[in-house]
């Protein structure tokens, strides 16, 4: 099922979905195609396209409404950046998933102002998430330490990469309380507090114009108002499902595209490729399987049942390791010609070694299954 399909299956439900993510599918094929190799190679950070993606509603369509909240829309404006670049979808999951906080916490003195912000695009921004997701799940320690002062928390450590930052950005992250063992708050870091320094990542293999930086903490002080959940653990509980839900755009659009990649070389090369032993029809029949459970759960991400909280897990395993294997197909499809640096599929392989491991990696992600 292609772009098309999926926005007229929004169509015939949400108009108004589909609208935003056919406007974010035009703007990712006339302004973003253009831009794809360099935000590879690390030489343009996309703030502005960020920021008028947030102008046609790219950010906003997810946010809780009465008690509900419905991913979809979401899921499909980030899939149709990832058929054009994995990056900007990355980036684009890092937005999502702040607005996915501000405008799930209780502080009515961080949701005014700052959650419509954000979901507008006027502020950017991403998590930091990756450390407090291991530690939950037996892997890690937390890196952040915090204790409590008058108006709020004094915060020290340091997170090795956070995305889609730079100097006036915010992202959301969690600290454990050294006052108050085993008690861990969720908060907004200020990326221009002085405190706070941004340390430039060595270069990645994919990923470079993501705005990700080392960030370390010189005991911050973090005032109440940019508190999200001062008891973060059933907080994780309520936006752990999008978190994870929100991830399935960046691996529906690689796929997509690899599908396309492997179905332009079929005109000189098909004669030979029909030996591979992974066709286009297959890896259609396998997106459209993932893209109809992606479209289900994401109707329904506050359901805390443990079968659907297995069904989430199973589906993000399930994805990374199709968009792998989509990239690896697409580059054996390609034989010479995409070995060439200027053809993207080698990039579309270097992007879905990012989509398999970022938290949750496919290892923590087997160890979740195996520990349910
Ligand atoms: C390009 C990029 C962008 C990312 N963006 C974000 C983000 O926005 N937010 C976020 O929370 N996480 C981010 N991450 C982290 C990511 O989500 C994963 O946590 C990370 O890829 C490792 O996950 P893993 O489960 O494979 O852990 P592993 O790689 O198995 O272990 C991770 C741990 O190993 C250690 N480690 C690994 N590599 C190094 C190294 N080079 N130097 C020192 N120590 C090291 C660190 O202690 C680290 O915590 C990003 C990672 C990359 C590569």
């Amino acid at each position: 099922m292609g772009s098309l399909a999926l926005s007229r299956l929004a169509v015939d439900e949400d108009p108004a979905s589909a609208s935003v993510a056919d406007q974010v599918a035009t703007i990712a094929r006339k302004n973003l195609a253009p831009m794809a190799a360099a935000i590879d190679d690390g030489t343009v950070y996309p703030d502005e396209l960020l920021r008028r993606l947030g102008d046609v509603g790219a950010w906003s369509s997810h946010q809780p409404r009465n008690g509900a909240a419905d991913l979809r829309c979401a899921i499909q404006s980030m899939a149709a950046l990832a058929e054009v670049c994995g990056a900007t979808a990355f980036m684009a999951w890092c937005q999502n998933t702040l607005v996915w906080y501000a405008a799930n916490s209780d502080n009515a003195a961080l949701t005014t102002g700052f959650a419509d912000g954000v979901a507008a695009g006027k502020i950017l921004g991403g998590t930091g998430l990756s450390n407090p997701m291991k530690t939950f799940f037996g892997i890690e320690k937390f890196k952040l330490k915090g204790r409590r002062v008058d108006g709020g928390y004094v915060v020290r450590g340091a997170l090795p990469w956070v995305s889609n930052l730079g100097p006036d950005h915010f992202f959301g992250t969690i600290f454990e309380r050294e006052d108050m063992p085993g008690e861990i708050v969720m908060f907004l870091a200020d990326c221009s507090d002085p405190a706070i320094t941004l340390q430039p990542c060595k270069p990645f293999l994919a990923m470079d114009g993501t705005g990700t930086y080392g960030v370390q903490f010189r005991d911050i002080f973090v005032p109440d108002r940019l508190i999200l959940a001062e008891q973060a653990k059933p907080f994780v509980r309520k936006i752990r499902a999008g978190f994870i839900l929100l991830q399935a755009g960046m691996g529906v659009g690689l796929i997509r595209d690899c599908i396309a990649i492997m179905n332009e070389v079929d005109g000189p090369l098909g004669h030979v490729n029909r030996y591979l032993p992974q066709q286009p029809s297959d890896f259609n029949q396998l997106l459209s399987d993932l893209e109809s459970e992606a479209m289900e759960l994401a109707r329904d991400p506050f359901n805390a049942d443990d079968d659907y909280w297995r069904r989430v897990v199973t589906l993000r395993l399930h994805i990374g390791d199709a968009s792998v294997a989509a990239a690896h197909a697409a580059m054996l499809h390609c034989g010479a010609r995409g070995y060439l640096k200027s053809h993207r599929v080698q990039r579309r392989l270097r992007e879905a070694y990012f989509v398999a491991i970022v938290t949750p990696a496919t290892k923590q992600l087997r160890k979740m299954l195996a520990d349910m």
